[in-house]
C-alpha cells in the first residue's frame, strides 16, 4: 500500500452505503466491490436500508466479508432501495445528517441515479463528512460516465423479449409496439431498438425532436403514412419500439389511435419492470466492481462530491453537480445509422 494511503486511512475509520432510487441490476456487485476494498484498507462499512428513508430513520446494518459473499450475480440491491421524498426537505436533510454523526460515519457512498445524487449534493449542505456517488440506473442517464451500472443488463433483458416477440410477430405477419423504460431518456429505446431491428424508433431524441411544431394528430398520420408504405406487398412482422412517456397515454393508446385512425392493426406491449431485474450481465458486474473499488479509493484519497465514473475504460472523477446536468444524450451517430440507412433499408427490402 503507497504510504500516502497509510496515512490517510488513519482518519477515515467508518463508511456507509446505501443504493437509492430504480434498483439496477449490478448494484450487489457495487456494494460487494465496496464492502470488501474497505475491509483491505481497514475500514468498517455499515449499510443504511431502503435509500436515503434508512438514513433519515437510521436503520442500519453492519457490512462485513461474509455478508456480500454471493451477491455478484444477484439483482435488486440487497440493502433494498426506495424512494424517499423526505429527504426533499430541509428536515429530512438535518435527520440525515444527524444520523451520521451519531453513526459517526466518515464517508457516504450513494449507489443510485440522478435524483440520488441530488439527495448527496442536499445532504451537503447540512454535513461535513465526504459524500461519493457510483452511477447505478438502467436509464444511462448521467452525464460523465460512458455507462451506469445496469443499462448493460437492462438492454439485453429487453432484446431478448423483444426477439421472441419477433417470432410470434413474424409468425401472424403483425405489428407490435413495445414500449421501453428510460423516464425522459431514449438509450434503451435506441439501443433496444437497434440491436432488434426494430423498424421504427420512436424515441425522444428523433421522434419528439423531429417533429416539433407538429400536433398530435398530425404526428399520428405521418406515423400512419410510413407504417402503411411500408407494410405494402411486405408479408412481414413490424416491430415499433417506443420510449415511455414520449407518446401520451404509451403504447396501448398508440395502438388505439392508430386502429381508430387509420385501421392498422396492432398489437401494444409493455415490457416494464423485467427491464430492472434479472442477474447482472459480466459488463454490470465488472464496472460495478470497478467503480466500488475507486469509490473507496478516492475516499482514502480524500475526495469528495464526486461520482466514481467510467470514462473510456478507466475510472474517472466527476463533479457530482456535473453528472446531473443531462447533457449528455444518445450518441448522435447511432441516431443517424437508425434513421437514415438501417431502418429504410429494413423497411423496404426485407
Ligand atoms: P432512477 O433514475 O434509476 O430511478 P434516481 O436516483 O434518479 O434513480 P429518483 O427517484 O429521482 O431516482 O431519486 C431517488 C431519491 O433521491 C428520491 O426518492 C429522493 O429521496 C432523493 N432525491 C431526488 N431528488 C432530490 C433533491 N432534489 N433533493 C434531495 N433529495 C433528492
Amino acid at each position: 500500500m503507497p504510504t500516502d494511503d497509510k496515512n490517510k486511512i488513519k482518519t477515515v475509520k467508518r463508511i456507509a452505503v446505501l443504493t437509492s432510487g430504480g434498483d439496477a441490476p449490478g448494484m450487489n456487485a457495487a456494494i460487494r466491490a465496496i464492502v470488501i476494498s474497505a475491509q483491505h484498507y481497514q475500514i468498517a462499512v455499515i449499510g443504511f436500508c431502503a435509500g436515503f428513508n434508512g438514513l433519515i430513520d437510521d436503520m442500519s446494518m453492519p457490512l462485513s466479508v461474509k455478508d456480500v459473499a454471493n451477491i455478484i450475480q444477484k439483482g435488486g440491491t440487497i440493502l433494498k432501495s426506495a424512494r424517499c421524498p423526505a429527504m426533499k426537505t430541509p428536515l429530512g436533510i438535518a435527520q440525515a445528517a444527524s444520523t451520521l454523526l451519531k453513526e459517526k460515519i466518515d464517508a457516504l457512498i450513494v449507489i443510485g441515479g440522478d435524483g440520488s445524487f441530488a439527495g448527496l449534493i442536499a445532504l451537503q449542505q447540512e454535513w461535513s463528512g465526504q459524500v461519493i456517488g457510483i452511477p447505478a440506473t438502467i436509464d444511462n442517464d448521467i452525464d460523465g460516465s460512458d455507462f451506469t451500472i445496469g443499462f448493460s443488463t437492462a438492454i439485453n433483458t429487453a432484446i431478448e423479449a423483444i426477439d421472441k416477440i419477433r417470432d410470434t410477430a413474424e409468425a401472424f405477419e403483425r405489428i407490435f409496439i413495445v414500449e421501453l423504460m428510460g423516464r425522459h431518456s431514449g438509450h434503451i429505446t435506441f439501443n433496444v431498438g437497434i440491436a432488434c431491428a426494430a423498424e421504427q424508433v420512436i424515441s425522444f431524441e428523433n421522434f419528439a425532436h423531429n417533429n416539433q411544431t407538429m400536433g398530435e394528430q398530425e404526428k399520428l398520420l405521418t406515423l400512419a403514412q410510413e407504417i402503411k408504405l411500408a407494410q405494402a406487398n411486405r408479408h412481414a412482422s413490424y416491430i415499433i419500439v417506443i420510449a415511455e412517456n414520449v407518446w401520451q397515454g404509451g403504447a396501448s393508446v398508440l395502438a388505439r389511435q392508430l386502429q381508430d385512425l387509420a385501421h392498422i392493426d396492432c398489437t401494444a406491449c409493455i415490457l416494464g419492470h423485467i427491464q430492472r431485474g434479472g442477474s447482472p450481465v459480466a459488463k454490470d458486474r465488472i464496472l460495478a466492481t470497478k467503480l466500488g473499488v475507486g469509490a473507496v479509493q478516492a475516499i482514502i484519497a480524500g475526495k469528495s462530491n464526486i461520482m466514481i465514473a467510467e470514462q473510456n475504460n478507466t475510472v474517472a472523477a466527476v463533479a457530482l453537480q456535473t453528472a446531473i446536468m443531462h447533457q449528455q444524450g444518445v450518441s448522435k451517430s447511432l441516431i443517424q445509422a437508425q434513421e437514415n440507412i438501417l431502418a429504410l433499408t429494413a423497411q423496404r427490402l426485407c
